[in-house]
């Protein structure tokens, strides 16, 4: 059966500016602003960090070797599921969802993670279905959200296992709306199993022409099948967009051992300033969370609409929030470390912070997950290491790179817009060698260089691929190497010497060509991107 949410779970809400005091807080020199954020105006200030998850598996029937173990981690990470037991923490992943659970599913997935269906009363609305039931409240919820109307004569059939081809329509409802129709299935579904006839065939194709669903293989949807809970991972994460903790396509992936801070050797510095951060429990929804001794704690102005102020659809406080310290997370995993203690972020609106932190300032501009994830990033590559004389093609391609991997934003679509935005350039005669450009330059062009570099920062990645290797490795030496053991700041040589040792090959003719020179980039309109594991 079912569970809620537990004490498990290590994300709470923190209710008093007591526990803020506790808070260390640290900010950097006043240089440390990306020009992006000078330009926007945005202000939040990143204060310290840190916080990862744990190295094991959540669930012990999922191990890193389950196929559906990313998505079934990350409905878990969003406060959607807690699994089907907690004493061992089990989800069992091969058990078909019943109408049932998949009322609590979809719920959580319209209203929230943190959502409570209102009490049930005195009908739950369907013959078969007891106001003592267990899952009764979120049944005539689901029912009033017009995502059902039950199962026929009146009853719900809450126990029977739901098929692919209902959980298709349910799926759809749920995004849309309950007047939402899919355009009609034209010349065939796509599906080898799946005749144009059959009652959600337009519903079946629908699903797959947004990415929810790929099938079940050989062409095939099994539309007859029932939906596991392993299935329903996938779909619920693709539906709702929650942010994912590894991309799929990677595969298995062991995030290994988190545990050493891997603070950098001058980060004291950080001590000497306190923040101008002014947020209070009355005002600012605190969420923290404790994960390896770091602290990290975002907090959100009550009254900022995030729909309005940055654009994120459908994003409570919690998702902004679990989303903020998941990108924390895989950061940390990538660099193997945090430069700082811990971390405070904070989103308000009409705040004056005095500028200097460390490169996280969201307030009043039109942000999206991308930025987010962009601006914690420069945590490492911005402030913990920089380029030498601010040329930012790697400061800002790279992060800008990193922000379209992690955005909610499929990947592939945010690359190739950035392919036509490099493309643009080129073809009106705009393109400029890239290596060169500083944030200090008269006619420096932010979009520029986050553009091109991040197209130049993919490109990269996808030559260290081939030699095995990834583009994380190259970022993290540079942070262990400028960032912790502070060596001074690299040079486009020093860059260029780091990229050759990751690959063991000679990237010298790139730099040439792409990096000094302004040969047109091996990009096209049309072309597919691929994600690059970086695991
Ligand atoms: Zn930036």
């Amino acid at each position: 059966m079912f569970k809620t949410r537990t004490s498990k779970c290590i994300y709470k809400v923190v209710n008093t500016i007591v526990l803020f005091s506790l808070l260390i807080l640290r900010t950097s020199q006043a240089s440390n602003v990306s020009a992006e954020e000078v330009a926007q105006g945005d202000i939040l200030y990143g204060v310290d960090y840190a916080s990862e998850a744990d190295a094991a598996p959540v669930f012990t029937d999922v191990p890193y070797s389950y196929w559906a173990w990313e998505w079934i981690e990350t409905l878990y990470w969003n406060g959607v599921t807690a699994g089907c037991s907690t004493n061992p923490p089990m989800y069992c992943p091969e058990d078909a969802v019943t109408r049932a659970q998949m009322a609590v599913f979809l719920e959580r997935g319209v209203h929230g993670s943190d959502y409570q269906p209102p009490v049930v009363g005195s009908s739950s609305g369907f013959n078969d279905v007891a106001t003592s039931y267990w899952a009764a409240a979120w049944i005539k919820q689901l029912a009033a959200d017009g995502i059902t109307t039950g199962c026929g004569g009146g009853n719900y059939c809450p126990e029977d296992p739901v098929t692919r081809a209902q959980m298709a329509v349910f799926l759809l409802r749920a995004e849309y709306g309950a007047a939402y129709n899919p355009p009609a299935v034209g010349g065939n579904t796509g599906f080898n199993d799946v005749s144009n006839g059959y009652w959600a065939a337009a519903w079946i194709k629908q699903l797959a022409a947004e990415g929810i669903t790929t099938g079940c293989g050989n062409g095939n949807y099994c539309p007859e099948d029932p939906v596991t809970r392993a299935q329903m991972a996938v779909f619920l994460v693709r539906a709702f967009y929650l942010p994912t903790i590894f991309h799929p396509a990677c595969g298995d992936q062991n995030p290994g051992d988190l545990s050493e801070p891997g603070n950098p050797r001058n980060w004291t510095q950080y001590n000497a300033l306190q923040p101008q951060i002014t947020y209070d429990a009355t005002n600012f929804r605190v969420f923290q969370t404790e994960m390896h001794n770091r602290i990290v704690t975002v907090a959100v102005q009550k009254e900022l609409s995030l729909e309005d102020e940055f654009g994120i659809d459908r994003w409570q406080p919690e998702e902004l929030a679990r989303f903020v310290q998941k990108t924390w997370g895989i950061y940390w995993r990538e660099f193997g470390g945090f430069p700082f203690e811990s971390y405070t972020v904070v989103f308000g609106k009409g705040l004056s912070f005095e500028r200097g932190g460390f490169g996280l300032g969201f307030g009043s501009s039109l942000l999206n997950s991308g930025w987010i994830a962009h601006e914690i990033y420069h945590a490492w590559n911005g402030n913990a290491f920089r380029q030498k004389n601010e040329r930012f093609w790697y400061l800002e391609g790279v992060t800008t790179y990193y922000g379209n991997r992690q955005s909610t934003t499929p990947f592939e679509d945010s690359m190739r817009t950035f392919i036509g935005y490099y493309l643009d350039y080129y073809d009106s005669g705009k393109d400029r060698p890239i290596g060169d450009m500083s944030g200090n330059d008269p006619d420096y062009d932010h979009q520029f260089v986050a553009q091109k570099g991040a197209v130049i920062a993919y490109l990269i990645d996808l030559e260290l691929h081939k030699t095995g290797h990834h583009l994380g490795e190259v970022s993290r030496q540079l942070y262990e190497k400028y960032g912790i053991l502070s060596e001074g700041t690299p040079s486009n040589e020093e860059i260029l010497a780091v990229i050759n040792n990751v690959s063991g090959s000679d990237f010298t003719d790139f730099f040439n060509k792409y990096i000094y020179g302004m040969e047109k980039l091996p990009v096209t309109r049309e072309q597919e991107v691929i994600w690059v594991c970086h695991e």
